[in-house]
């Protein structure tokens, strides 16, 4: 069985605006497996958020593909590719685009919601899922009462609640204090252990990526194993 979740094959971007135009991404091979957990570290305008919307179709290569689960997301229209979006992958931000009205259980059944999931099977759902982030206690809390840490995790139990093959994390512990972004990138890694879920992290700290399976490192040059 093909344990491929997610793949890109000479992915180049280009941004243009006018008569300038940027070549972000050149001819980028990736490949992500089942469970596995990839650290992406680069400098900053590198091109890492880039990638990661292309990686979750979010944007479109300039060309190159991106196949999700052995689909191509080129040949899917926009609908389609939002149906596998919600189905296949979770998204984690730096900050938490946590709904502010809404309580922590609502926040994490949103994606199972937007499924048309029933309202009860979704905050059940989002119940458990909150207790597996530590946060049994603070279900009904709106993000403004829950700390930095806290609503991370939050967002981390949204992007898990639909069991997504893979989630992809922009920097998601980029704006935590460092005791805190450890605990948060340890209990990411562990949650990827528990539900075999992969994960593609962007992070600055090549500390905490060195937890990850592999570390990719991101340059003009492409995208090639870190090395010291
Ligand atoms: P990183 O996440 O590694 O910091 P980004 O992917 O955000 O890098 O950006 C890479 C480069 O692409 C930057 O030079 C940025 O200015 C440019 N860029 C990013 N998004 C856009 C856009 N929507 N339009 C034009 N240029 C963009
Ligand atoms: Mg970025």
């Amino acid at each position: 069985m093909d344990q491929t979740v997610l793949t890109c094959r000479g992915l180049s971007k280009t941004y243009t605006q006018g008569k300038y135009s940027v070549s972000v991404l050149r001819d980028i091979d990736f490949s992500i497996s089942k469970g596995e957990r990839v650290a992406i570290v680069g400098a900053s305008g590198s091109g890492k958020s880039t990638l990661l919307h292309l990686l979750g179709g979010l944007d479109t290569p300039s060309s190159g593909s991106v196949t999700l689960l052995g689909k191509d997301f080129a040949g899917m229209s926009e609908s389609a590719r939002g149906a596998v979006r919600n189905s296949s992958l979770g998204f984690v931000y730096q900050f938490h685009h946590l709904l502010p009205e809404f309580s922590a259980l609502d926040n994490v059944g949103m994606p199972l919601m937007i499924r048309r999931t029933a309202r009860a099977q979704a905050h059940e759902a989002a119940e458990k899922m909150l207790a597996r982030v530590g946060l049994a206690a603070r279900v009904a809390h709106v993000p403004g009462e829950l700390s930095g840490g806290e609503r991370q995790r939050v967002a981390l139990a949204r992007a898990l609640v639909t069991q997504p093959a893979c989630v992809l994390a922009d920097e998601p512990t980029g704006n935590l204090d460092r005791v805190t972004a450890h605990k948060t990138f340890d209990l990411m890694l562990e949650l990827s252990r528990t539900l075999g879920t992969a994960f593609v992290i962007v992070t600055h700290d090549i500390e905490l990526a060195r937890h990850c399976d592999r570390v990719l490192h991101l340059s003009e040059d492409g995208l090639h194993p870190h090395v010291d």
